[in-house]
């Protein structure tokens, strides 16, 4: 096991509307609960242009921005589980939580009461140590955090925009599964799974 820190590159803005540039950096080492992942892509979701340009407040430069990562396991901890070298694995926007909260013990973890640690443009659970996304070629993240992608996905790149802009509308379909079906008319932006719930679709593009 890794016991030092890994270099990697990225691209990186290092202030609001300034362009992205390469930018060396180092992931923590693998830890017992962490996986190493190869990323071989990143999507682009219209988020990560907000918090480059700063609009929504609180940028914090260098920023690394892509939380719609999908590589390839390079490594893993003693605790791993989920995930083995070789496979491919996806992360999306949140890469750790306090683990022992009533949101947390609910797989709610994005509603942490000690505030979830986002996958760029945030902190880890210290609060201190800054976190960077998936405009880079590696990322450390806590296994929890970590899903595995089937190598039945022969198309890896369509993998990516799943893990924020397509969980983002196949979770409420299916939480709320009592409002949509044949026959119910649904307002979503990711038709093709709106589609596998046999719902009527129109478009909107809001993220
Ligand atoms: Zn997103
Ligand atoms: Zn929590």
């Amino acid at each position: 096991m890794a016991s030092q820190s890994i270099p990697t590159i990225g691209y990186a803005c290092h202030e609001a509307h300034g362009k992205f540039e390469p930018w060396e950096f180092t992931r923590r080492a693998v830890g017992d609960d962490d996986v190493l992942i190869e990323i071989l892509f990143a999507g682009i979701c219209h988020s990560d242009i907000h918090q480059a340009y700063n609009e929504w407040g609180g940028a914090k430069y260098p920023m690394v921005p892509g939380h719609e990562i999908v590589g390839k396991v390079l490594q893993v901890g003693s605790k791993v589980t989920n995930v083995k070298v070789g496979d491919f694995a996806g992360v999306g926007c949140l890469v750790d939580s306090c683990r022992e909260c009533t949101y947390c013990k609910q797989h709610e973890e994005q509603l942490c009461e000690k505030g979830a640690a986002m996958t760029y443009n945030s902190t880890e659970m210290d609060k201190q140590t800054p976190t960077y996304g998936g405009y880079s070629k590696h990322i450390v993240t806590k296994s929890n955090f970590v899903i595995h992608v089937s190598n039945k996905f022969k198309d890896l790149a369509a993998v990516a925009p799943l893990l924020c802009a397509g969980i983002t509308t196949y979770h409420p379909l299916a939480y709320w599964k009592s409002h949509v079906g044949p026959g119910k008319k649904s307002w979503h932006q990711w038709s093709w799974r709106s589609r596998s719930h046999g719902c009527q679709i129109c478009c909107c593009f809001w993220c």
